[in-house]
């Protein structure tokens, strides 16, 4: 094993990570949401925070931070596009950049569509996709359309199979529900939403959920083409 990852819930439905490197001792947190559950599991687990990645601009992603800045140091990296509105950047960076948290090497990956210059990152084994690809769902399209929405899906899917997805909510009851509506002779999906309803009476997180399971049951990544895509989405929308 190389790293640790643990899920903080924060706020009503929001998932920070904490991202730890086994060789070095780095901690990077992926998003900052609330700051006092990130600083408590930090403390519980002994780990001094050195790097804060943003996926996007959205106050339920970024309002923690002048919190954690209170008590900690980490360097802030977000999209060099979005440097304008996200929190004062120490590393911006572009699709393509590769960011080191330790000895583990993150790929940034542009997934515009939620907003514009939302960037998930992909380490070995787990991407950090934010509010673009969910549990059984993705994002609403705001600020990109449904082509670019689409074309973001389709960038995560050509993920390799195995790697774990860690979105930045916990949406997967209500996620579904519609997926049911949309396919629901699919048996694996069926299995799927069987389980996620015993974890959610615990109040256990869905996710991470690995990449496979969502490309046998999440009807988003699933749809081949823009215009399957933007009606799946619409219909959603109005779900
Ligand atoms: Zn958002
Ligand atoms: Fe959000």
């Amino acid at each position: 094993m190389t790293h640790e990852i643990l899920t903080i819930p924060c706020l009503a439905d929001n998932y920070a990570y904490l991202l730890h490197d086994l060789a070095t001792g780095t901690t990077a947190v992926i998003d900052a949401p609330e700051a006092a559950p990130i600083l408590a599991a930090l403390e519980r687990r002994g780990w001094s925070l050195d790097m804060v990645l943003l996926t996007h601009h959205h106050w339920d992603h970024i309002d923690g931070l002048p919190d954690l800045l209170a008590k900690t140091t980490p360097r802030i990296i977000g999209a060099a596009q979005d440097a304008h509105r996200l929190p004062k950047l120490d590393i911006a960076v572009n699709e393509g950049d590769i960011i080191k948290v330790g000895n583990l090497e993150g790929r940034i990956i542009d997934v515009s569509g939620h907003t514009l210059n939302h960037i998930a990152f992909a380490f070995p084994g787990a991407v950090f996709s934010g509010d673009s690809l969910f549990a059984l769902g993705c994002g609403r399209v705001f600020e990109g359309d449904m082509e670019m929405m689409h074309n973001s899906l389709q960038k995560l899917a050509a993920l390799p199979p195995d790697t774990l997805v860690y979105s930045g909510h916990e949406y997967t009851l209500a996620n579904a529900a519609f997926a049911l509506e949309v396919e629901p002779e699919n048996t694996a999906l069926i299995a799927r939403v069987q389980k996620i309803k015993q974890l959610r009476a615990k109040g256990i997180p869905t996710v991470p959920a690995a990449l496979s399971l969502e490309l046998e049951t999440n009807p988003f990544l699933r749809a081949r083409t823009g215009t399957e895509f933007a009606k799946l989405r619409s219909a959603k929308d109005n779900f």
